[in-house]
């Protein structure tokens, strides 16, 4: 399998390799068709004979990957395609059903020039089969099979909620719940930094080298498998009794921007900077958004992105927008009309109001914030919203005159089922003592 997947990585760079080299001459780029003519002359050519062990229909497939990497660059959603790296993403995807046999209830699979092949189900396989692509990750081989089949239109359940996104506070619901962070790679980092100074001190290529260089793979994939278990199962508890979340739209990228400047204008708490930075790309927010995006898609649900200026400094009661709002990184305390609440929630209740009225002004009815609902199903979430927040606060009647949010507070109240206060917790929310003062939130 380690053969067949360098075979494929070999034609996918020589491939790459030749059509660098067409275009620096001015020649025309060639298509897949010419490349796989080319194919079989590399595999009846003496010089890479052992091209014809592996099977033809993988190496294609490298072909077809190299020309969907530049249909990526040129549609300008991806960079220039590099050369692949033995060792990193190593696979071979086999594209043809007609030679592929799946047999669940023995757990094996049947691959061209394989043979059957055990392996360890992690899930029910459902629908035809399409293709199927073998991969191996620190030193162990997955196969993943791509199926087809018809699936109900789903009806989605639940109603609207706003998510805001935090250092300190993973997930903040506008409900009030919030989800706590993991930070895997805190938990991991002395063992890994441990292990990569007892790696840069074995010669390379060693065989202490490998046995130090597969440490360290094995620390980071654990830490990637931790985050990855943490991030489904957040998406999952929050799509699976939402029909609607309306999230941030964060610019990851900009956000962990390194604050180290130039040697001319160094950057000032460059140390605080990178250790935030380092926080944020813990937490994969964009691989969460993503989750959220095709959960909510499988079940009927959608996914509303709004642009995230001021949504922590606007109070979600009278609409007045200041910073002095924010007193602490945790409090909210409204100047204007003295409005009190935790940060985050107040956070996650505008990101709500903005992505309902982005529905209103689409021209979707969001009277019970219920789009999208089954019809007469009471509206869960509508009384999302200040209706059980605002009570602290010392004007209770929201100004009908104002931002959205006000209109909301009044929406929120009305629709609150009477007899029921407090906000609804999801059932697996984990909650936790927020630790107040460490820095939780940049806008
Ligand atoms: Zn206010």
């Amino acid at each position: 399998m380690r053969r067949f997947a360098g075979s494929c990585r070999f034609v996918y760079n020589k491939a790459l390799a030749l059509q660098k080299e067409r275009y620096e001459c001015g020649e025309k780029k060639l298509g897949y068709a010419e490349l796989c003519k080319l194919l079989t002359e590399w595999r009846n050519s003496t010089e890479t004979a052992w091209l014809g062990d592996a099977p033809v229909h993988p190496l294609q497939q490298a072909l077809q990957d190299l020309e969907r990497a530049y249909a990526n660059f040129f549609a300008k959603r991806a960079g220039f395609p590099k050369f692949k790296k033995k060792g990193r993403h190593d696979s071979f995807r086999y594209p043809d059903p007609k030679q592929i046999k799946l047999d669940q209830t023995n757990s094996r699979i049947f691959l061209p020039k394989l043979g059957w092949l055990r392996y360890r189900n992690s899930r029910k396989v459902l629908g035809t089969v399409k293709n199927v692509t073998v991969s191996q990750s620190c030193g162990k081989w997955f196969v993943s099979i791509q199926t087809e089949r018809e699936v109900e239109q789903p009806i989605p359940t639940g109603g609207a909620v706003g998510v805001d996104m935090g250092i300190t506070r993973f997930a903040t619901l506008s409900d009030g719940s919030f989800y706590a962070p993991l930070n895997s790679f805190k938990r991991h980092e002395a063992r890994l930094r441990k292990a990569q100074q007892a790696l840069s001190r074995k010669v390379k290529f060693s065989n202490n080298w490998k046995k130090a260089k597969a440490r360290v793979q094995r620390i980071y994939s654990r830490i990637a498998n931790a985050r990855r278990d943490f991030l489904h199962k957040v998406s999952t508890a929050i799509c699976k009794s939402h029909a609607i979340v309306c999230i941030e739209d964060l610019q990851v990228r900009n956000m962990s921007k390194s604050a180290a400047g130039t040697a001319d204008a160094p950057g000032k708490n460059v140390r605080a900077k990178s250790g935030l930075n380092k926080s944020i790309l813990d937490q994969g927010w964009y691989e969460f958004r993503r989750q959220l995006d095709y959960k909510l898609a499988w079940k009927g649900g959608r996914l509303i992105v709004v642009p995230p200026q001021n949504t922590s400094r606007t109070c979600p009661c009278c609409g007045y927008v200041s910073a002095d709002n924010r007193p602490t990184q945790a409090r909210f305390k409204c100047a204007e009309c003295g409005f009190e609440g935790n940060a985050d929630v107040v956070g996650a209740i505008n990101i709500l109001s903005r992505g309902m009225q982005m529905l209103r002004d689409e021209g979707q009815d969001t009277t019970d914030a219920a789009v999208g609902m089954r019809v007469g199903e009471p509206p869960v979430s509508a009384r999302m919203a200040c209706g059980s927040n605002c009570t602290g606060g010392r004007k209770q009647e929201p100004a009908e005159t104002t931002a959205q949010g006000a209109i909301h507070a009044q929406r929120g109240r009305n629709l609150r089922p009477s007899g029921r206060g407090g906000c609804q917790r999801l059932p697996h929310t984990r909650i936790s003592a927020g630790n107040s003062g460490a820095i939780n939130r940049v806008d």
